[in-house]
């Protein structure tokens, strides 16, 4: 075996409700709001549940390899080439395929402090070497990132509005930025939460990969917006030419028959994702406005949860536990005063906003 592997740290995820519910004794799960994995609260679109009905007495087949419908509609979509798009078992399963094709000891990865766990997990995976840069205002500090890019470095990642801040940078530093990575480091920006940006935040990046720029990569996923963190389908936008590699690496139905299914279906339904944007923006809104009410500080967000500042994000995850609502506690993220919330619906919200004034 190789023995390195003992020094890998394991995800840790959100807890799931069941679990929950087996601790405080509940037997009916709906009673417990869980705003702990940036999960959309509103639920597929009508359309993707119809499309999942329709194609469950086809699950004896194996999904097609190279999706290739979804790849078509998507590619017309976005106004790129089929060729440009790389489909994964959520977009998480090309961050490893990224790290597989570009990392390994004496190759880095450049990302933020207090940015998605899964960059820093699969650097370590290929033993590639991690470099965090700070953060300013708990936005990413573009600026001190092209600092620290050097000739180990591979890999440089922006999460775009970034989890677990919820902070966006600005647009125009985001396209300067793209233009001053060197050509020897591949620039990932990850927008996973960008159906539910508010639309000034929105950035078309795409441009450039039209324009024919090799190092650049943006992921995005139906788990944030499009409400199907379930069924595991997430994809890759960059050149053909990347898009092919990374396609070598992939299994070769990697991705199930009922996520194309209800990921075809659900980039039909433009009406229902639009107004999930606008139910979760204005959920933030009123969240930040609540929290602030009882002297509590938010981080500016666009996405669709919020960080709050506790006295100690632990203690808090745990009190609202108990009124059956989960939350995320930050100690992994090194932010051991916050907590992290989903946006849920109205009503939760409001739940959310009583559990607290509880506990303050
Ligand atoms: C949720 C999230 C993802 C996506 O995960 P899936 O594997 O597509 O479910 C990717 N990046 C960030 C920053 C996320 O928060």
């Amino acid at each position: 075996m190789k023995t390195w592997i003992d020094t890998l740290n394991v995800y840790q995820p959100g807890l799931p409700i069941e679990e929950v519910a087996r601790e405080l004794g509940i037997s009916d799960i709906n009673n417990i709001i869980k705003v702990a994995s940036n999960e959309n609260e509103f639920g597929p679109s009508p359309k993707a549940i119809q499309a999942m009905n329709e194609c469950t007495n086809q699950m004896h087949r194996y999904p097609d390899g190279g999706a290739y419908y979804l790849k078509e509609k998507l590619a017309n979509k976005l106004n790129v080439l089929p060729s440009q798009i790389l489909f994964g078992n959520g977009s998480n399963e090309l961050i490893i395929f990224l790290s597989h094709l570009y990392l390994e000891p004496g190759r880095s990865l450049l990302m933020s402090e207090h940015a998605f766990a899964v960059y820093a997990l699969a650097t370590k995976l290929y033993q590639g070497e991690l470099i965090q840069a700070p953060m300013k205002n708990l936005t990413h500090n573009l600026d001190a990132m092209l600092n620290l890019i050097d000739s180990r470095t591979k890999i440089v990642s922006v999460v775009n509005s970034n989890n677990p801040t919820g902070t966006a940078v600005k647009p125009n530093d985001l396209e300067e930025f793209i233009q001053e990575v060197p050509d020897h480091v591949l620039c990932v920006v990850d927008e996973a939460y960008y159906e539910v940006m508010p639309k000034d935040k929105q950035l078309d990046i795409i441009k450039y990969i039209n324009s024919g720029k090799e190092n650049l990569l943006i992921l995005r996923t139906f788990s944030k917006g499009y409400g199907l963190a379930g069924l595991r389908i997430g994809y890759g936008i960059g050149s053909s030419s990347l898009i092919s590699k990374l396609n070598k690496i992939r299994q070769p139905f990697n991705v199930n028959a009922m996520a194309q299914s209800a990921a075809l279906a659900a980039l039909d339904d433009d009406e229902y994702i639009e107004y999930c944007r606008s139910q979760i923006c204005n959920g933030v809104r009123y969240l930040e406005k609540e929290f602030n009410k009882l002297g509590l500080e938010t981080v500016p967000s666009a996405a669709n949860f919020i960080l709050v500042k506790t006295f100690n994000g632990n203690k808090v995850f745990k009190d609202l536990q108990k009124r059956k609502i989960i939350v995320r506690p930050m100690n992994v993220y090194n932010l051991p005063d916050y907590v992290r919330i989903s946006v849920g619906t109205t009503e939760q919200n409001k739940k959310i906003i009583d559990a607290f004034s509880e506990i303050f």
